[in-house]
């Protein structure tokens, strides 16, 4: 059985202090919540802080982005030795803001994937689909090329190790959730992928998360569905509150 994975996905949100406060209240509560996985996401200029605030919980560190290269003339750019540095065992890649907003292609993503990977990092690649692609009805094609292109060159070992976040788009940040139903068609689709391109055993080692618009709320019926691992949660993982609700939804379901 896949452990639940609960993964907060900051954004450009927190203060230093905020930050700190945010995380230690998370880690104050880790220990009733050891049937799960937890990870934060904070800015990368809050990470080392986020970690001296976590101290020994169980609670893991990524990052929400970081470049291909491993250091020289890359203005502004970090690496994954720089996040495994301070405290990163994750990082999250190709999330639907840098693939819409800041123009991120799959090539991209796959490239950073590679050197997450090396660096021993365990990447959380998004996938997800825009509103008028599934309107079209090309939902499984979307997330498929992503798929391919994001994890291109990859072996079975490395794609087990890897996480996979579906987040449809329409999904994220707007309240709008997907129904289980509908998260559950993308996330049992990818496994299937995954089992063709690779083999069973790494499609029922790898954790899919759902993510978009997850809410204590509609914890408990999106994580019970067969093939969701876990949760990329954005605007409640800002909440401490509410960030331990849905891990404790999460809890309940691995008992
Ligand atoms: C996200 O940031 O990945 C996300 C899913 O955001 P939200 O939970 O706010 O929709």
């Amino acid at each position: 059985m896949r452990k639940f994975l609960i993964a907060g996905n900051w954004k450009m949100n927190t203060t230093a202090a905020s930050g700190a406060e945010l995380a230690g209240a998370v880690a104050a509560q880790a220990g009733e919540l050891s049937a799960v996985d937890l990870l934060v996401c904070p800015p990368s200029v809050y990470l080392a802080g986020v970690k001296a605030a976590i101290g020994d919980a169980n609670v893991a560190l990524g990052a929400q982005n970081m470049y291909h290269e491993a250091s020289g003339a890359f203005t502004g750019e970090v690496s994954a030795d720089m996040l495994k540095d301070v405290g990163c065992t994750h990082v999250i890649l190709g999330h639907s803001e840098r693939r819409h907003i800041l123009g991120e292609t799959d090539e991209d993503i796959n490239k950073k994937t590679k050197a997450a990977l090396a660096a021993g990092l365990i990447p959380v690649v998004c996938v997800g689909e825009l509103l008028e692609e599934r309107e079209a009805g090309k939902t499984a094609e979307v997330i498929q090329t992503q798929f391919d292109g994001s994890l291109a060159g990859l072996t079975a070992e490395q794609v087990a190790g890897t996480v996979i976040a579906y987040e449809p788009v329409w999904a994220i940040g707007t309240g709008k959730v997907a129904t289980p139903e509908q998260a559950e068609e993308v996330h049992a689709d990818l496994r299937k992928l995954i089992a063709e391109r690779y083999n069973a055993a790494t499609a029922e080692a790898v954790r899919i998360l759902y993510g978009g618009s997850v809410k204590p709320d509609n914890a408990t019926e999106l994580l019970g569905q067969d093939d969701v691992d876990g949760a990329l949660i954005g605007g409640a993982s800002l909440k401490a509150a509410d960030f331990v609700a849905i891990a404790k939804a999460g809890v309940e379901l691995s008992k």
